[in-house]
């Protein structure tokens, strides 16, 4: 079958069979396919796009590209979540233990930040010790003893995805929902789930830029998904503010420790924990319904239960035994913190969520590029949410740096990144289920 052949039927606007799909596949795992063939056609799909069939041959082909994750006899479902991506987005660093305490099994494989976005993986780089890569029998071990590892990912999970999507990045199609969603679940499918849920961020701090193109990537993950046979749903949910009172590395593992230990949780970061998990549970069958996974995620949270998952986890991949006792010993925080104070009095109106989150990027907590090394200890914290009443004067957020000068350089551009106006805004909502 000519590679040729396939992209000229793709740019012609045909629908490809899976024989197709899976030789084009191979050429691009085997590199017998040349960047020039994978960029054509990933164009030829941009511009003509993918049936559900196409996209359910495209994502398992790419999932079989490499190592496929088997779980024999665990007494329970094997769950995953995934994002999008956000700003103080920690959620997975509770989402998993949660779920393990609640009898699921989590092997999540989690990414590095990417662009405004902070990364799960870039936030345990901030735990001394912590290994996101260990030996495939660590990781394995992790999840069966302890029913969550948060890892990242290795070179042999859904490889052809990497070397596709390396391509897609310097030819202007990483913008197709359909290689987007055989992109996103190539890798999460080849953990061998049994269900995932799907975070689709919302508003000014999302990848995807609309409420119809969120809607469009959620709705064609969980259709792909369920017809590769993996039980998925999807919500939907508001970045248009950070989601936890923080963003940066080591700052947002710390907000996570807390949350754990139930000390006053976020109300925001709380409900989108719960509901995301509570899918969890109910595809897994580990709850009946929403108000029976709820329970059960409340009590994994106030017995304790979660915390302890947490910090056993860390200790099985090399981090410190008490973690969660002594959290200020082990994780850096940058010596100098400014308060960003707010120009006027009033309602905070909105956040320039993407901005912030390029904020922390500029103070060294992100990347601009792959190779670049990141500072866990920097970042913002203190946001308040939206609607709350501000006095002139009074920290809108402080600046977590290295040095006095550099918060002193960035006050001004991240005070203009918060609106405050006469009136508190009207709320937009948290969440939304997509199936
Ligand atoms: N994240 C991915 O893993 N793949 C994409 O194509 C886009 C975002």
């Amino acid at each position: 079958m000519l590679p040729q052949e396939i992209i000229r039927r793709k740019r012609d606007g045909h629908e490809l069979s899976s024989t197709e799909i899976n030789a084009f596949v191979q050429g691009i795992t085997d590199q017998s396919l040349t960047e020039g063939q994978i960029a054509a056609f990933a164009m030829a799909v941009y511009f003509q796009g993918m049936t559900l069939p196409e996209r359910v041959a495209l994502t398992t082909a790419m999932r079989d590209s490499g190592d496929f994750l088997a779980w024999p006899n665990l007494p329970g479902p094997i769950l995953d979540k995934h994002s999008t991506g956000g700003v103080g987005d920690n959620l997975s660093l509770m989402l998993g233990p949660l779920i393990a305490a609640c009898g699921g099994f989590v092997p999540m494989i989690s990414g590095r930040g990417l662009g405004h976005t902070g990364g799960t993986l870039d936030k345990l780089d901030s735990i001394p010790g912590y290994q996101t890569l260990p030996s495939n029998p660590l990781f394995e071990k992790v999840v069966r003893e302890i029913g969550v590892a948060i890892i990242g990912q290795t070179g042999t999970l859904a490889p052809a995805d990497g070397r596709f999507y390396a391509t897609r990045d310097i030819t202007a199609t990483v913008e197709s929902i359909d290689l987007i969603t055989a992109s996103i679940l190539a890798k999460k499918l080849a953990e061998g789930l049994d269900a995932l849920v799907m975070d689709v961020k919302l508003g000014n701090g999302a990848f995807m830029p609309t409420y119809e193109e969120s809607r469009k990537l959620a709705e064609s993950i969980t259709h792909v998904a369920n017809g590769a046979g993996v039980k998925t749903t999807a919500l939907l949910t508001d970045m248009n503010q950070p989601l936890a009172s923080c963003a940066g590395n080591a700052i947002e593992v710390l907000d996570a420790i807390s949350f754990l230990k139930n000390e006053n949780p976020n109300p925001r970061q709380l409900e989108i924990t719960l509901a995301l998990s509570a899918q969890l549970l109910i595809s897994g069958g580990l709850a009946p319904d929403e108000s029976s996974a709820r329970q059960q995620l409340t009590t994994a949270l106030s017995s304790g239960h979660a915390a302890e998952t947490f910090s056993r986890m860390v200790h099985a991949l090399g981090g410190p035994s008490d973690l969660l006792e002594n959290p200020q010993k082990h994780l850096p925080l940058a010596p100098h913190k400014l308060a960003v104070p707010a120009p006027t009095s009033g309602y905070l109106q909105s956040a320039a969520t993407r901005e912030i989150g390029l904020a922390v990027v500029t103070l060294g907590g992100g990347r601009t590029r792959a190779s670049d090394p990141i500072n866990p200890a920097v970042g913002l914290t203190g946001f308040l949410p939206l609607g709350s009443k501000i006095n002139v004067g009074e920290p809108l957020c402080h600046i977590l740096s290295e040095t006095p000068e550099h918060a002193q350089t960035l006050l001004p551009t991240i005070q203009n990144h918060f609106q405050i106006g006469p009136e508190p805004p009207t709320p937009t909502p948290l969440t939304e289920t997509i199936a």
